[in-house]
């Protein structure tokens, strides 16, 4: 996991650097795909099943501005000044999935935007110091929510962060939204070995989404813009490691 983690932020670096106003996401995708099967892995998100049918086509979902998920490279989205892009990724070295994503400024944006993103990412790195031996997922879900919600922002409801291993998506179920008393999802003790995927999901407006006619894109309902960082950890008997990460 830790190499197929490395393969995974070593594609993230790349599009850091290439995310700029001019570049497609079909170009994005390309470069991606090629990082990871160069080194033996496989592109986990292509061909990723939906409901038996629409496979998703491409390496990398490319998300803009009011998409929050699972945007489909496309050589017509041409990124402008002043949009965010998320990018998602994940490969498979092995048989061990890494999964995570970055949301990036292109060019010039306003200052609400850089807020949503810090925010966000702040959210992920909140939950990852909570993601320790002795305390328990809720400890995690509670610390994602209360970052991005202190800093004025909504956490999404109906899609979240996931266990990983051998598959790309495990139990336990992540949420970053913790719920009121009764409906809360189960809560797991970390143990140390566990591997999970966090992956805040954040809203300058309100939480609620829909999905485009391609059957993938999710997008904010409103139409606000939304922000989406992730990275695959494991609880270890001290610090969480993050594998993701170069
Ligand atoms: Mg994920």
């Amino acid at each position: 996991m830790r190499q197929a983690g490395r393969i995974v932020a070593e594609v993230l670096a790349t599009m850091r650097e290439m995310g700029r106003p001019g570049v497609s996401t079909a170009e994005l995708d390309a470069v991606a795909e090629d990082i990871i099967t160069r080194q033996q892995a496989i592109p986990a998100f292509k061909g990723y099943p939906h409901n038996g049918q629409n496979d998703f086509p491409a390496s990398i979902c490319a998300s803009i501005n009011e998409e929050i998920v699972h945007g489909i490279p496309s050589p017509h989205r041409i990124l402008k000044d002043g949009d965010i892009i998320s990018i998602d990724v994940g490969a498979i070295y092995e048989g061990f999935h890494g999964d995570a994503a970055i949301t990036l400024l292109i060019g010039k944006t306003d200052k609400e935007t850089q807020r949503l993103l810090e925010a966000t990412e702040g959210a992920l790195m909140a939950g990852i110091a909570q993601a320790r031996e002795h305390n328990h997922l809720w400890n995690v879900i509670r610390a994602i929510q209360s970052h991005a919600e202190r800093s004025g922002f909504n956490v999404l409801r109906e899609y979240q962060g996931h266990g990983i291993g051998r598959h790309m998506h495990e139990k336990p179920d992540v949420p970053n939204f913790l719920g009121p008393r009764g409906r809360r999802p189960k809560n797991y003790p970390l143990e140390s070995g566990m591997t999970i995927a966090l992956e805040p999901m954040v809203v300058a407006g309100d939480w609620r989404t829909r999905v485009l006619d391609d059957g993938w894109t999710v997008v904010t309902a409103d139409g606000n813009r939304s922000a989406h960082f992730e990275h695959t950890i494991a609880i270890t008997n001290g610090e969480p490691e993050i594998l993701t990460r170069l």
